[in-house]
């Protein structure tokens, strides 16, 4: 297993309670939120980013949905809205090399790039 923090948590080496999990992903709280509702959607399997989950199973993609669908009903916020955001690479400002997503919501979101 690569030294990696996500994978430790999915190993359950480092504990960080799941908000949500299901086949192929789980989802925690960020331990540095941003906003109100900051969650991380994180590939069960080490997956170094987007441009990696391409060689992935269509099961794959579906459980990911499947989990910003459901945080989102889970933390309140399907009807008022929120983001949902995977940074990737130096230009990206990735800080850890394994797949997630962050979403964010629970208030109004400022600054607004895209
Ligand atoms: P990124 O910069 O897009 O790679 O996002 C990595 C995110 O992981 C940051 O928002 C961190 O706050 C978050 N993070 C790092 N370590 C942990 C941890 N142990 N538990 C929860 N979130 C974490
Ligand atoms: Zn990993």
């Amino acid at each position: 297993m690569p030294d990696c923090i996500f994978c430790r948590i999915a190993a359950g080496e480092i504990m960080s309670p799941r908000v949500y999990e299901n086949g192929r992903v789980f989802v925690i709280n960020d331990i540095n939120p941003v906003t109100k509702v900051h969650a991380l959607i994180i590939t069960k399997k080490h997956i170094g980013d987007v441009l990696s989950a391409g060689d992935e199973s269509a099961d794959l993609y579906k459980d990911i949905f499947d989990a910003v669908r459901e945080t989102a009903r889970i933390k309140g916020i399907s009807e008022s809205g929120f983001r949902l955001i995977t940074n990737c690479g130096e230009d990206g400002g990735q800080s850890v090399p394994h797949l997630h997503f962050h979403l964010i919501g629970g208030q109004k979101l400022g600054v607004k790039l895209v």
